[in-house]
């Protein structure tokens, strides 16, 4: 559930829950998700810093694979410490290879007091807080804008994609290479300006990312990567691959 939504069809001008609380409540808003026709009206939640837009009306419902209507994006963020969040931090844990040794280091801290203090860390919750706010809303100590490319924040990169972000992407087209052990995917996803090529040395990994992605073509995928600039020129990304946690399918 979006805490914003758009006025205009274009999504130009962006409106929070909070706002639109003070305006009329019949008032129907753009989903941030340009292909998506869904109508949005706020809500109140539990005042107005718990606004959140919602489709109520059954014949402007979300879309099949809108990112804002997905139950993969909601999740209790309640039990997590903003403050305890870096994003360079997060990244940097998530491009690491998986050491099976460590895997049970900070994850099962079940003690009755750490229960609600736990600190983002996955790319889905990442991802999740980065499609909940609005991309200048800081989330720890980074903007959500800075943090995710998706169709809200494309405009903030015309230049490209360069180090820690997440992306949110789709297959169009040859996906794989299977010599170069490469998988190639567009971002963002209504308007896939940009190519990023995901490079996994490890076969094993590769062969496991290859048919998770073969699955789901016609899914929103969302990649953590540390992006270079690929020497197919402008508009085209690569990153290492070396652990599953750095890629997620969108139910
Ligand atoms: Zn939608």
């Amino acid at each position: 559930m979006a805490n914003h939504a758009y006025r205009d069809k274009e999504r130009r001008d962006i409106i929070l829950a909070s706002e639109a609380l003070e305006e009329n409540r019949d008032k129907s808003f753009y989903c941030p998700y340009p292909l998506c026709n869904s109508k949005l009206f706020v809500c109140a939640g539990d005042g107005s810093r718990k606004a959140y837009f919602r489709a109520t009306k059954s014949a402007y419902k979300h879309i099949a694979n809108c990112p804002y209507a997905n139950s993969s994006v909601a999740f209790d963020d309640n039990k997590f410490n903003e403050l305890n969040f870096s994003f360079e931090n997060a990244m940097q844990n998530l491009l690491v290879k998986k050491n099976p040794k460590n895997s049970s280091g900070n994850s099962k801290k079940s003690s009755y007091g750490e229960h609600y203090n736990l600190t983002l860390s996955t790319i889905k919750q990442i991802y999740s807080i980065c499609k909940r706010f609005h991309p200048n809303y800081s989330y720890g100590n980074e903007k959500i804008g800075r943090m995710i490319l998706d169709d809200r924040t494309a405009y903030w990169y015309p230049k490209g994609v360069f180090g820690f972000k997440i992306i949110e992407s789709c297959v169009k087209g040859r996906f794989y290479d299977s010599d170069k052990n490469e998988i190639y995917l567009v971002a963002p996803v209504a308007n896939p300006n940009y190519h990023f090529i995901l490079s996994i040395s490890d076969i094993n990994l590769y062969n496991k990312i290859r048919n998770m992605v073969f699955e789901n073509k016609d899914k929103i995928i969302i990649v953590a990567g540390d992006w270079k600039p690929s020497n197919l020129g402008y508009g085209y990304f690569e990153t290492k691959i070396y652990s599953d946690r750095q890629i997620s399918i969108l139910n």
